[in-house]
C-alpha cells in the first residue's frame, strides 16, 4: 500500500470527511477534510476536482453521498 503523507489514518480507511468551507459564486464549492486538512473544489454539478485520493472509487463514494446529502437538504427546505 503506498503511503500519503496528507493522509490520517481515518481517511485512510473511511474516507475523507468533507465539511464545506467555502461557497463560491460560480456554484462551485470548496471543501475540507476536517481530519487531514485535505481541500477539493467541486464544479458547478457537484463533481470533485482537483482531489488527491489515494482511491478513485472512495472518491466516487464521497461524490455519491455528498449528492445524497444536498439531495436530503433540499427536500426539507421544500417541505
Ligand atoms: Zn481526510
Amino acid at each position: 500500500m503506498k503511503s500519503y503523507p496528507n493522509t490520517t489514518l481515518p481517511c485512510a480507511v473511511f474516507g475523507h470527511n468533507y465539511i464545506k468551507t467555502k461557497s463560491n459564486k460560480d456554484h462551485t464549492l470548496e471543501l475540507s477534510c476536517n481530519h487531514c486538512g485535505i481541500v477539493v473544489n467541486t464544479d458547478a454539478k457537484g463533481n470533485f476536482e482537483n482531489i488527491s485520493s489515494p482511491k478513485l472509487h472512495i472518491k466516487t463514494v464521497i461524490r455519491e453521498l455528498y449528492l445524497l446529502k444536498l439531495q436530503t437538504v433540499k427536500a426539507k427546505l421544500s417541505s
